[in-house]
């Protein structure tokens, strides 16, 4: 099973992705974890993605788009992946259906997660409290005023995934904002329905 969690940061497409993980033992591919990944070990991606990551905003579609390429020949996504954090430009987007089409793959369901930004802000908020709290380092891009600009960014840029996999008819909408429990039954009905078709 091959699937797409889409929506703004913050709004609960990690969870989920790990729980499908740990449901259908199919590894999450996030190009956000990649990449910090890459910043830790500082590798040339990781040089080259770190200023632009701790200002909230995209990483060129070059470098994400070969990340993402490399990652599904690993032996463990050749029976799916839950894709988590892209495709975020309608450019992903394209060379990610060629990439798949070359392979004979397709996307099996997008999963659009639908959110209220201002409580998205108070929930990240929130995320960045507990961290600290909890004596563990905040994200440089979780603070509210990066968060905001993360925000901007997924609607100039993001947004047009959406209407891509809406027009080929594999878009499904959840409401992002209903309980972690209550929005994987959701994405459980989707994958259900899309099995059956
Ligand atoms: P995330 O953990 O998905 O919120 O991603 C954190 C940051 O990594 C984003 O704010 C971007 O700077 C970068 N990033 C992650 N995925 C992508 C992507 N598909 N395209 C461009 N930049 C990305």
């Amino acid at each position: 099973m091959r699937l797409i969690l889409l929506g703004p940061p913050g709004a609960g497409k990690g969870t989920q992705a790990q729980r499908l993980t740990e449901k259908y033992g199919i590894p999450q591919l996030s190009t956000g974890d990649m990449l910090r990944e890459a910043v830790a070990r500082q590798t040339e991606i990781g040089k080259k993605a770190q200023a632009v990551m701790d200002a909230g905003q995209l990483v060129s579609d070059d470098i994400v788009v070969g990340i993402v390429a490399d990652r599904i020949e690993q032996p463990d996504a050749r029976k799916g992946f839950v894709l988590d954090g892209f495709p975020r430009t309608l450019a992903q987007a394209e060379a990610l259906e060629r990439m798949l089409e070359s392979r004979n793959l397709a996307i099996d369901a997008v999963i659009e997660f639908k959110v209220d930004e201002e409580r998205l802000v108070a929930r990240i908020e929130k995320r960045a409290r507990e961290t600290e709290a909890a004596g563990r380092p905040v994200r440089k891009d979780d603070t509210p005023e990066v968060f905001r600009r993360r925000l901007v960014e997924f609607r100039a840029l993001t947004a047009a995934v959406a209407p891509f996999y809406r027009e080929r008819g594999r878009s499904h909408q959840i409401d992002g904002m209903a309980s972690i429990d209550e929005v994987t039954a959701a994405i459980e009905g989707i994958l259900r329905e899309a099995a059956a078709a």
